[in-house]
Order: C-alpha cells, then structure tokens, then sequence
C-alpha cells in the first residue's frame, strides 16, 4: 500500500529458523528445561512473537526486568518466567508474586527490602550466585547465608531455585569455566531446589555442567554463540534478516573520496552504489571499509562512512541497478561477519534495530 515506504529498510523475523534453532537446543539440552531468553524485546527479534512462538518448544521464559515480565504475562504467556534482576521493595514484589513472575536475588538490598511480610500465593525466587563473572551475585562465602534468609521469608518459598551465569564460555579458553562449573557445584551441594547455570555457549560446549534449567539465547536467534567458527557449524539459522535497496548508482572517478570523512578513496574510476540504510536504522556506524553486504545477491562491501540513512558500497564486479535489494545481513551474510568487522557482537547489532525499520514475520 501507499504506507508503505517501499525503499526503507526491512526486517524479516523468519519464526520457522527460530522454532528449528529451539528444537537443536532442545536435543542437545539432553532432558534439561529450557528457559528461553527473551530479555530486551527478544534481542530486538519481538518479545511477544517469539514467546508465542516458542511457547510449544521451551518450558519457561527469561527477562531482565520486572516490566518485560509482565508484557509477556499480558502477551498470554502462562509459563514459568525468570526476572534477572529480580525485585527491588515490598511492591516490586507484590507486582511479581501477582503475575507469578520469578524474581532473582543477587543482592542482600533486596532481601532486606522485601521483608518479612506475605504477598498472598509466595513467590517461586532464584538465587544467583556468583561463581566467577564478579557482577552480580552472592559470593561463595555470602551464599548460605543468603539461601537461608531468602528461605525464611514468608513471602518467599523456602528452598529457592539457584543460578550462575557463565563470563568465558564463548572463548576457547575452557578453564575459567570449568572452574566456574566445580565451584558452583560444591556450592550448591545442600541446595534442594532447581539449578541452572549454561547459556548458549555453556549449554553447546560444556555437556557436563549439568542444572535442571538451561537459558539459551543467541543460539535461538541463530548468532554464533562463540568468538570463533560460525552458527551454522551448529547448524543454528539466522532469524532476522536485514534488507533494503540500492536507491542510486554512480561513477566515483579515480582519487575521489567517497562520504562524510572522506575515509575512502577510489583507486580508480569505479562504480559505487548507495543503499537506503543508516545508523538511523540501527546500522552500525562503526562498520568500517570493507564490511560484507549483499547487493542484488553478490557479496560486496561497505566503503566510506556509514551515515544516518544513507551507507555507500562498492560495486565493482557487481551486477546491480536502482531497485535491486540489498541484504544487510540475515540468510545470505551472517550477522556475526558483520558484527565482527564492525568490532562488535550479533547481540548488539541484534537489539539496536530502531522503530524506524518496517518489520516482517514469516
Ligand atoms: N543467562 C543470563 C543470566 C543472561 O544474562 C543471558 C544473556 O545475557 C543468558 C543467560 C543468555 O545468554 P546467551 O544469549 O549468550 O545464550
């Protein structure tokens, strides 16, 4: 239709790769639930299309706020969800306790804060325990305490669930956690509720980690859950694709520079391409000369500044005409190559979409 702006980018969320990425999460879990994250509106993919999405496929959800708990309760969803940074005072936790949201503790403020008094059904809590990545968390020393006062809230059912989050497990480096696994393991040994500790990373490289919940995130959204190889040696499908147009083609001739900066210069009379896609759509800026794109289906690259609407590409060796659609990253040019030129991770590239983006679900 006539609203449609037909030369603005595109996002298409591909729920099919993402019910496939849930299912190879699914089968190396080996019996683990699994606690899907779909913190910052699913990693910009859509909170509630991927939780409806998902909600046949995982057994609960994980948010980072007490606020995106509650969207997901008014999206419908009805099974377990996790809050990362669980509740702040006595109505933070009547909110939770009212949607039956599970709050993480990670801190002695917030037991403190909740107090002593009952919020009708008790909540189902979580204890995080720090077992290496020194942000959030009950230390070692910290944690009995802790377990033991979290337990006697009247708010609070006794015996809270206990989780640990991994800080290397996506470097090749296996130590840290394999520390991370023993400690937490001789940690929690009195604990009688559930555990969970692995991410994607954790959940994909460490088999012997063990806990009865497993959080993937990345892996679902189909990013390579390591600094090195690729999601597909894990046979993980990309769930957003990035598309646009190329809306002007022009001859730069030899020795003139191209964008803001002037930060690239033609060796020679050569074609140059612009695309409709900037910053102002969450593209990176930081991606320098040279960063992968797709024009018309042939590989290219990204030269001169990116700016806010508009990113110049080199079409040399390049069949391509006004009109022709360029893939910015998705099923034809993984996120992380991307990513990685533009000395970042799919994560971020994945949450920085803006709302000016029209966005798609198949
Ligand atoms: N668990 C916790 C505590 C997290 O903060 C996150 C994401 O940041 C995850 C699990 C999921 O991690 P990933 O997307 O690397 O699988």
């Amino acid at each position: 239709t006539e609203a449609i702006d037909l030369r603005r980018p595109e996002l298409t969320i591909d729920l099919a790769a993402l019910r496939h990425n849930a299912a190879v999460a699914r089968q190396v879990a080996k019996g683990r639930k699994l606690l899907a994250a779909v913190k910052a509106d699913a990693y910009g993919h859509g909170m509630a299309t991927v939780a409806r999405a998902l909600r046949d496929r995982v057994d609960g959800f994980m948010v980072a706020t007490l606020g995106e708990g509650e969207a997901l309760r008014l999206a419908g969803i009805t099974q377990r969800v996790l809050v990362l940074q669980g509740v702040m005072s006595q109505a933070e936790a009547r909110r939770a306790a009212r949607r039956f949201l599970e709050p993480v503790f990670h801190h002695a403020s917030q037991i403190d804060a909740v107090g002593t008094v009952g919020f009708g059904l008790p909540l189902t809590a979580w204890l995080k325990l720090d077992t290496g990545m020194h942000r959030v968390g009950f230390t070692p020393e910290e944690f009995a305490q802790a377990y033991a006062r979290l337990s006697a809230l009247r708010g609070v059912r006794p015996n809270p669930n206990v989780l640990t989050h991994f800080a290397c497990a996506d470097e090749p480096d296996r130590a840290p956690t394999d520390d991370q696994i023993t400690l937490f393991k001789q940690t929690t040994t009195e604990c009688s509720g559930e555990t969970s500790l692995c991410n994607s990373a954790g959940l994909l490289a460490y088999p012997h980690a063990g806990g009865d919940w497993v959080r993937p995130g990345i892996m679902l959204y189909g990013g390579n859950p390591f600094i090195t190889g690729t999601a597909a040696d894990w046979d993980l499908k990309p769930v957003m694709t990035l598309t646009t147009q190329l809306i002007a083609v022009r001859e730069v001739q030899a020795g003139e520079r191209v964008g803001y900066g002037g930060k690239f210069t033609a060796p020679a009379t050569m074609p140059v391409g612009v695309v409709s896609i900037g910053y102002g759509d969450g593209y990176p800026r930081h991606a320098p000369n040279g960063t992968p794109i797709v024009v018309n289906g042939q590989r290219s690259q990204v030269i001169g500044r990116v700016s806010m609407d508009l990113v110049t590409v080199d079409l040399r060796g390049i069949q391509a005409q006004v009109g022709d659609t360029v893939q910015c990253w998705g099923d034809q040019l993984p996120i992380d190559e991307v990513a990685q030129a533009a000395g970042t991770i799919s994560y971020e590239l994945m949450c920085q979409m803006s709302g000016r983006v029209t966005r798609r679900v198949v």
